[in-house]
């Protein structure tokens, strides 16, 4: 542990690189010679443009995004993309496919019934408490869009390889998953997330939305609720979340520049996983609530024989220095969420305290 910092598990607001705090610490007071701190130039100043324009390239460069898309930063989190989505691209007489896969897909669902529009659960997991990623799903063809949760940040399930909708636009919430690994793009009409999960501080929602989307955005919805709006005047229309997109800029330059771009990360992501996986499947003492072939390398949720004897484990994890391994009020147990910043050796040191947990309680 370096600074007083402990093993940050926590699910969001989470971990971030401690190389990005520290530039935000030095840089607070005085942000690139302007004499003021990055909260208070102005917005449309040639500081703050320069901030937002480098997270945006970065953005594209990580991703491999091709010209057809854009990168907006709208604040509301991810929970607000759950009605801007169907506001947007939902018109009279369509229907939009969505697969549930928990908590945050429940949420994106009720959002569309809400505005009265159609909606159609082609897919669950809520059968065996939402502990497994759906498969060979048949989507219905005249489908507006097909909704999905990348990664699903409580029950602790990801999926591994994203569904052929045959050309129906995806639309994925990838809040708890963004920047950790490796995907092809081009089959998204809209990718959203919130950053405080993986990318950045609360108060920022990164959206990245194809060119042919914005095309049927219609004309009466609100301004605010409209991503043209958003990509008309590249998220400058009224101020932004200067200080939260300033973070998420240099976490993606932490993410390029110190690990060495997203191959690697998605590298050391799964070497976490296969710890900490390997050391539950190893014990007979904790259980993987997830099944193996939807498990998350994000959210890693496990069990104990007891409820008393997980609080026993909490408590104690607390006391040696391992912070937010509580699993979600909702459905209980413990669960170590592993974002990018939470790194191997963190991992590591966590995987030795199971261990040494499970000597002294097995
Ligand atoms: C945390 C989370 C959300 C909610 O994000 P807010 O920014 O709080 O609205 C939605 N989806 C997923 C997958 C999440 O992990």
């Amino acid at each position: 542990m370096k600074n007083n910092r402990i093993y940050n598990f926590n699910p969001g607001p989470a971990a971030l690189p401690l190389p990005v705090l520290e530039e935000i610490r030095d840089s607070f007071l005085n942000f690139a010679g302007s004499g003021m701190s990055v909260t208070e130039i102005s917005h449309r100043s040639k500081w703050f443009e320069d901030v937002l324009n480098d997270a945006i390239v970065r953005t594209r460069r990580i991703l491999k995004l091709d010209e057809r898309f854009h990168v907006l930063f709208i604040q509301g989190g991810a929970s607000l993309q759950f009605c801007m989505i169907p506001m947007n691209f939902l018109g009279q007489g369509q229907s939009a496919d969505y697969v549930n896969t928990g908590t945050w897909s429940t949420k994106a669902i009720k959002e569309v019934k809400i505005q009265g529009k159609s909606v159609k659960t082609v897919a669950s997991s809520e059968d065996k408490e939402f502990s497994y990623i759906p498969k060979n799903i048949a989507f219905n063809s005249d489908a507006a869009y097909v909704h999905i949760t990348s990664n699903n940040t409580v029950r602790g399930t990801q999926w591994a390889s994203f569904p052929d909708t045959k050309g129906i636009p995806l639309i994925a919430d990838m809040s708890s998953d963004m920047m950790s690994r490796r995907f092809d793009a081009s089959p998204f009409g809209l990718i959203y997330a919130g950053a405080q999960k993986n990318i950045g501080p609360a108060g920022v929602c990164m959206v990245i939305v194809r060119d042919d989307m914005l095309k049927q955005v219609p004309d009466n919805i609100p301004t605010m609720l409209k991503y043209t709006t958003f990509s008309e005047k590249n998220s400058l229309y009224n101020t932004p979340p200067c200080f939260a997109i300033y973070t998420v800029q240099l976490v993606l330059k932490w993410l390029e520049e110190t690990v060495g771009g997203l191959d690697k990360m998605e590298e050391i992501n799964r070497k976490k996983g296969e710890l900490i996986y390997a050391c539950i499947d190893g014990s007979g003492f904790y259980r993987g609530t997830a099944a193996p072939d939807s498990r998350s390398l994000m959210n890693v949720t496990f069990r104990m024989s007891d409820e008393d004897l997980e609080k026993k484990f909490i408590k104690e994890a607390t006391e040696n220095g391992f912070g937010g391994l509580k699993g979600h009020r909702s459905v209980g147990g413990c669960r170590a969420s592993i974002y990018n910043a939470s790194g191997i050796e963190a991992v590591k040191a966590l995987v030795d305290f199971m261990k040494t947990f499970e000597k002294k309680n097995g």
